[in-house]
């Protein structure tokens, strides 16, 4: 039988990310992925690094957002030296567009909010941003700057975490499929895979919106997909060098070049397929932040799914199955999160201090909601 110190269901961003940290502190580790590590949302993803509230029921998240944005420089620059892959991180600061009529009344709240949640914040006139970007449509009427904030190349990020851990000697399992989480008595001893059980004094799942399908998992992370539909285009007269928001869209620049537009949030199970209407809309909110893209070529359309939890929530920290942690849920923030769930886990499973009150996010939230929850027929 193989014998790890940790086993993790999972070789997107996040479970490589705790495959290194551990590994890093010492510990055997393996990796198993259902098929070639992150070509899941990881893959998918935007790469965008920003701890703002997208709306009211996000803002309990941003305390977290904040302390792994912190962490961004240090994390990349450590994958990048052990991978010898560039990430593609970039920390130019967003600039949110607002087209409304009332665009001076919205600009003071949002900038109020975001000073409350201790988020750097400046207010911009329309001139001002043009001058910023000046890719930008001649319609905005005022701009939100958040110069803290950044992207990654999510691609390169994953692609270079994979070699990082690989280097510092975490086992990874391509083609594996987690099946369960091997149970005995209270304790959770391992992962079956393949058919075959895999020891391990710690079991860590990982495997994004997929964890809910990993039998003795659901309970604890009842993770459900959420699509979402990005292009990447290509256009010589329209260069922006910061992520662009709008209310209806975001642009994200990379080094190579091209700027991905996205994303649809879509609730259509497991699908990843790229449609007409999913592409319309993106490509419209792109045109109207940016009209100088309605030449760009289309270089690439793709889909992938998000890991969403019921109250959209990261799911994290141990479960009362000793031995059994969960990592997921991140949903439209997992690439954010990636530092700081790595080195909340690696404190918990190194029996340190924890940096951060991780309480907020116990898996344990939906088994209390579930045994409240009142008989059916009553
Ligand atoms: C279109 C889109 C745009 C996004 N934009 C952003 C953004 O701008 N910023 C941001 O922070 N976040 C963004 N996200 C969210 C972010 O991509 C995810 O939250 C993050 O990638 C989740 O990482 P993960 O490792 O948990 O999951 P995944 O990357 O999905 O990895 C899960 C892995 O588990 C494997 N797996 C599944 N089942 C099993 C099993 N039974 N056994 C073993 N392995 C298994 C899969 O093959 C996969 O490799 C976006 C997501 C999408 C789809």
């Amino acid at each position: 039988m193989r014998t790890f110190d940790a086993v993790i269901a999972g070789g997107g961003l996040i479970g490589c990310a705790i495959a290194l940290e551990l590994s890093r502190n010492g510990l055997k580790v393996a990796v198993f992925d259902g098929q070639e590590p992150g070509r899941e949302a990881s893959w998918a993803s935007a790469g965008i690094l920003s701890p703002a509230p997208e709306n009211p029921a996000m803002i309990t998240m941003v305390p977290l957002g904040k302390a792994s944005l912190e962490l961004y420089p240090e994390f990349v620059g450590r994958v990048e030296e052990l991978s010898g892959i560039p990430t593609g991180y970039r920390d130019r600061g967003t600039l949110a567009a607002l087209f409304s009529r009332q665009a001076q009344q919205e600009l003071s709240t949002v900038i109020a909010l975001y000073h409350g949640l201790g988020l750097r914040a400046e207010p911009l006139s329309a001139a001002d941003a043009r001058e910023l970007e000046p890719a930008l449509s001649e319609d905005l009427e005022a701009a939100v700057f958040r110069p803290d904030e950044a992207s990654v190349d999510n691609r390169a990020l994953t692609a270079a975490l994979v070699r990082a851990a690989t280097q510092s000697g975490v086992r990874i399992f391509p083609g594996q499929r987690v099946e369960a989480v091997w149970r005995e008595g209270g304790r959770c001893c391992g992962v079956l895979a393949g058919g075959e059980k895999t020891a391990a004094r710690h079991t860590i799942v990982a495997a994004g919106c997929f964890s809910s399908r990993i039998r003795g998992v659901e309970q604890y992370a009842p993770t459900e997909p959420a699509k979402g539909q990005m292009v990447a285009l290509r256009c010589a007269t329209a260069r922006i060098e910061r992520v662009l928001w709008s209310k209806r869209i975001y642009l994200v620049p990379r080094n190579d070049g091209r700027i991905l537009a996205g994303a649809t949030v879509e609730r259509a199970g497991f699908d990843k397929s790229v449609t007409a209407g999913g592409v319309r809309a993106n490509l419209d909110g792109a045109i109207e932040l940016v009209p100088a893209l309605a030449s760009a070529e289309i270089a690439e359309s793709w889909a992938g799914l998000r890991p969403d939890s019921p109250d959209h929530m990261p799911i994290l920290g141990p479960t009362d199955l000793e031995g059994l942690v969960i990592a997921t849920g991140h949903f439209r923030s997992g690439v954010l999160l990636t530092p700081v769930t790595a080195r909340l886990v690696g404190e918990y499973i190194m029996e340190k201090t924890l940096s951060f009150d991780w309480e907020r996010f116990t898996p344990m939230r939906f088994r209390a909601a579930r045994q409240t929850a009142p008989a059916p027929g009553r």
